[in-house]
């Protein structure tokens, strides 16, 4: 089992991937969009006279910012593969800094399409290195068996990580389905990825969980919340197929939130039961011409009776 553990090397890549792919989103968005409210209101604050890719962290960031920042660099070497006047790739850069497949994987990439695909598929590329790296890969296996969060969980993820979930599109390759298409928006092939981060509703869950991005694997209470949600994202898309409520992905957080703090309440009263540490008395002769006097009672209720037990030893015992 810690073999196949240790394997699980494409989990890395995957997860953080995806949530870069998310942040990277956001980033995309600030640098293309200029008409969106929440570009307005961060471009306001903190890059009112120049680009997305130029802006500073500056002082006293909010949290949203910090995280976006975080993806800057990616949005910046983006930005600067694509010749914004005529909307496409600038082919000439991409063969340059690319091995050949990368490129022309990057430059099948329609400009059109949205940014998240774009994100996901450029921020693989980019963090492809990351994911050849053993010990890291090791570590993060490690960090998500020990996580504060139930089994099946830590289950849930290393399926997830190792596109072992029944999914649409996992399904449609093994030609179990022929349509692959999402059932809860209908708009793409429901995938490992879109399930648990690229459809509406996981969108919806993850900015209500404030959990959007996880740069470092540290905190642990974070990374359980984390995965715990995408455990109930997948959880509540099974509920559905067997005819259970449509959760929104706010419900589905408050509900991930909940389970998870019973999860560690009855840890924690099962970690704070009266422990009974046993010590080895052994008993101690007193000086000569000393006595030790032990003495002990006891009442018994149900015979109505008490006793009284007196030990009188000397040096000799
Ligand atoms: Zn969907």
């Amino acid at each position: 089992m810690c073999e196949l553990k240790a394997c699980g090397g494409m989990g890395f890549k995957n997860l953080k991937q995806f949530n870069l792919a998310l942040l990277t989103k956001q980033g995309w968005g600030l640098q293309t969009d200029q008409n969106s409210l929440i570009n307005k209101v961060l471009k306001a604050k903190y890059f009112p006279s120049y680009d997305f890719v130029e802006a500073k962290i500056g002082c006293n960031p909010s949290y949203t910012w910090r995280s976006i920042m975080a993806v800057q660099h990616v949005v910046k070497e983006v930005s600067e593969l694509i010749d914004s006047s005529s909307t496409s790739w600038k082919a000439s850069v991409i063969d340059i800094l690319f091995l050949s497949h990368e490129a022309k994987m990057i430059k099948s990439i329609p400009l059109s399409s949205s940014a998240y695909s774009l994100a996901v598929s450029l921020s693989h590329t980019i963090d492809r290195g990351a994911s050849l790296d053993v010990g890291l890969v090791r570590r993060f296996w490690k960090k998500i068996w020990s996580l504060p969060v139930p089994h099946k969980t830590r289950h849930f993820v290393w399926r997830a990580c190792r596109e072992a979930l029944p999914t649409k599109t996992n399904l449609a390759q093994r030609k179990v389905v022929l349509d692959d298409t999402c059932e809860a928006c209908g708009l793409m092939a429901e995938s490992t990825g879109h399930v648990l981060w690229g459809c509406v509703k996981a969108q919806e869950a993850w900015s209500c969980s404030k959990l959007m991005v996880i740069i470092d694997w540290v905190d642990e209470e974070k990374v359980a919340r984390m995965v715990t949600i995408a455990w109930a994202l997948w959880f509540n898309r099974n509920e559905i197929r067997l005819g259970g409520a449509r959760k929104t992905g706010k419900d589905v957080v408050r509900w991930a939130t909940h389970y998870l703090e019973e999860y560690w309440a009855a840890n924690e009263s099962e970690l704070s039961a009266p422990v009974v540490l046993e010590r080895s008395v052994s008993w101690i002769p007193p000086r000569t011409n000393w006595f030790k006097i032990h003495v002990d009672g006891g009442v018994f209720a149900s015979q109505k009776a008490a006793g009284l037990g007196v030990i009188i030893r000397d040096d000799r015992g």
